[in-house]
């Protein structure tokens, strides 16, 4: 059980003040890992989460609709904390209509934070992990937050689609070239949890029963089933993982 023990680590949690980020934080938390909390909300409930674990959590403030904030992000988490040893590319929106009414607008909001924020924090982080690997030896793990629609297409949803599906690919070219600079980088694809980022499906009655009707498990998700896989991910157990994008969907997929 020891290769699961991430005492020491310092891990960045991206939207980590609510839903699944804050599962992630305080799973990484549980296991050891001290958190740095980024996103543009302050991320308070989460912070006071992860010292109840025993270990300490630092907010980062950062909009990530952009890519300003990134390199500030890698530089806060190092010196607030001294190190960064697991990514967790967790922040995303999501935009609903018809592909025939949907605007440019929601196309560029949700790819620029789901897609092009997530290669350039990685971008920032891999490049000191990469070095922090070819001083200390130590291995980085960069764990992006795919989607059951980086395997399907899904409806009303073009750009988060374009967006979980492009991660998918993204999480695969950086295992690629970064598994023999020491970083592994793979990807948890959740099914379908109960967050704010789901909150118009749970309310459509119809929708809802549909749901829940696939799902092998019976019931939706909660941001604490995604944690056993972040751990392992993040963990020197999953070294030899590279490029695996990892449905944690109670079945949805096996159907
Ligand atoms: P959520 O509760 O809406 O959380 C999204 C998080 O991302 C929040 O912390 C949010 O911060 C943050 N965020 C959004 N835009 C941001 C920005 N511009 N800058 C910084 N942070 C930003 O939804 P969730 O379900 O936990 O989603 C987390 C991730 O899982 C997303 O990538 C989502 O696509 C993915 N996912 C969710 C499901 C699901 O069923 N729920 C399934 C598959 C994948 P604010 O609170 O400040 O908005």
């Amino acid at each position: 059980m020891m290769s699961f023990d991430l005492t020491g680590r310092v891990a960045v949690v991206t939207g980590a003040n609510t839903g699944i980020g804050q599962g992630i934080a305080v799973a990484l938390a549980a296991a050891g890992a001290d958190v740095a909390l980024v996103g543009r909300t302050p991320a308070e409930e989460t912070a006071a989460l992860v010292k109840a674990e025993g270990r300490r959590a630092e907010i980062i403030g950062a909009d990530l609709s952009t890519i300003a904030p990134v390199g500030d992000v890698v530089a806060q988490a190092v010196e607030k904390l001294g190190g960064l040893h697991i990514l967790v590319n967790n922040a995303g929106i999501i935009r609903r209509n018809d592909a025939v009414d949907f605007t440019e607008e929601d196309w560029d909001a949700v790819v620029d934070t789901n897609l092009k924020s997530v290669f350039f924090l990685s971008q920032a982080a891999g490049r000191h992990m990469i070095a922090n690997h070819a001083e200390t030896g130590q291995r980085g793990k960069i764990i992006n937050i795919a989607s059951m629609l980086s395997f399907q297409g899904g409806i009303r949803v073009p750009s988060y689609t374009a967006s979980k599906s492009g991660v998918a690919g993204l999480t695969k070219l950086l295992a690629c070239e970064w598994a023999s600079k020491g970083v592994n980088v793979n990807a948890i694809a959740p099914g379908y949890i109960a967050t704010n980022n789901t909150a118009a499906l749970q309310a459509d009655e119809s929708r809802n029963r549909q749901i829940m009707e696939r799902i092998p498990e019976g019931r939706w998700g909660s941001p604490a089933d995604m944690g056993g896989a972040a751990v392992f991910l993040a963990s020197n157990a999953a070294d030899y993982v590279q490029g695996h994008v990892l449905a944690v969907d109670g079945g949805w997929l096996a159907r």
